[in-house]
């Protein structure tokens, strides 16, 4: 449920009300729009004509149902597009279209250090690189954990670009956050609903990518294990899901792109790197992402991609990169987005 307040309504008033719904039992989040506050009642609905009840109060405009099962991403509670800031200057979800690059895996001080040179400055804004990886054989590189955390925090400091990289288990956020501008959740952990509860709790921002086999409710559930642990920072990731088709790695799923943004606040990016498993069909399916309305796309770019310890078939040499930033200028121009500027 959500309980509209009318425009103006002190705040002393908000605080009984609030108090008031979380003395039915119910958990509260209070959303200040520049017009109007809302508050979400989180909790068991079967109680709902206890709530109607709040109708009475003073400064109590409506109260309405959420019919959506997700509550705090759904647009019935916030209207306006979610924009998440990604260290001091970046933010996912507004005017700026953002390209997130880096390698699959950080495997050497060398390559991540001219990964991020070379990202930047074609036009990238957040460095990706895993340093715990989550690997379908337990034989194959798992990542080079702290001291991948270590080489990424040295690429920031020499590029200035924010950094995101994925979390495994709960063991290792305090880890993670003590170097990550921004916490991954890869496709297989979306709904490791233990993890989700505590990078709600994380004050960092969270890129949360669907499963191979989650649907786009499924999908919006795990965010919503984000946010009603408090973390407002959320943004949603497309790469690709399973489906019956085996010439692409995933088939990646465009049109959850424009699901996702009719149902839901937060920010979505593509991964096309993951969603099709091949450098080539890369950059067409980035342009394709930019058209169906994404906020910004992950890419895996590599130094030498056929020497890369993970994803290589699917990772852009350096100067496909630039021809992908390249090609991407003009879709994002059309989309009404800005895109950072090519060095040189
Ligand atoms: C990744 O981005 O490094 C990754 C492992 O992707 P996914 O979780 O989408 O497979
Ligand atoms: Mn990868």
């Amino acid at each position: 449920m959500i309980v509209v307040m009318e425009p103006g309504a002190p705040e002393k008033q908000i605080d009984t009300v609030v108090r008031r719904i979380e003395e039915l039992g119910y958990r509260t989040h209070v959303l200040r729009g520049v017009e109007k506050t809302v508050i979400a009642a989180l909790g068991d609905e079967r109680e709902k004509m206890r709530l109607q009840a709040l109708r009475s109060l003073e400064y109590v405009e409506d109260v309405v149902p959420i019919l959506k099962p997700h509550k705090l991403a759904s647009r019935t509670w916030k209207k306006e597009s979610s924009l998440v800031p990604v260290g001091p200057d970046v933010a996912i979800g507004g005017p700026e279209f953002v390209v997130i690059a880096g390698p699959c895996s950080v495997e050497s001080e060398p390559q991540i250090m001219e990964t991020a040179t070379v990202v930047k400055s074609m036009g990238a804004r957040i460095l990706r690189g895993g340093a715990f990886k989550p690997r379908t054989s337990p034989y194959a590189f798992q990542g080079l954990e702290e001291e991948g955390l270590r080489l990424l925090a040295k690429a920031r400091e020499q590029t200035g670009l924010p950094i995101v990289t994925e979390l495994l288990n709960p063991y290792h956020l305090e880890q993670v956050a003590e170097y990550a501008d921004m916490i991954q959740i890869g496709a297989r952990n979306v709904q490791n609903f233990a993890l989700l509860k505590e990078v709600g709790r994380a004050k960092l921002p969270v890129l949360l990518k669907r499963g191979m086999s989650t649907t786009i409710d499924e999908f919006l559930m795990s965010a919503e294990y984000v946010l009603s642990e408090g973390n407002a920072n959320v943004v949603l990731c497309e790469r690709g899901i399973r489906t019956f088709e085996t010439a692409t790695r995933n088939t990646l799923d465009l049109a959850a792109v424009c699901v996702l943004k009719r149902h839901t606040h937060l920010p979505v990016i593509v991964d096309p790197s993951h969603g099709t498993g091949n450098w080539q069909y890369v950059t067409p399916m980035a342009l394709a992402a930019t058209g169906a309305g994404a906020d910004g796309l992950m890419i895996e770019v590599h130094p030498d991609p056929t020497v890369a310890w993970s994803d290589g078939p699917q990772s852009l040499r350096p100067d496909k990169f630039r021809e992908l930033m390249q090609k991407l200028r003009p879709f994002v121009a059309a989309a009404e987005r800005t895109l950072a500027p090519m060095e040189g």
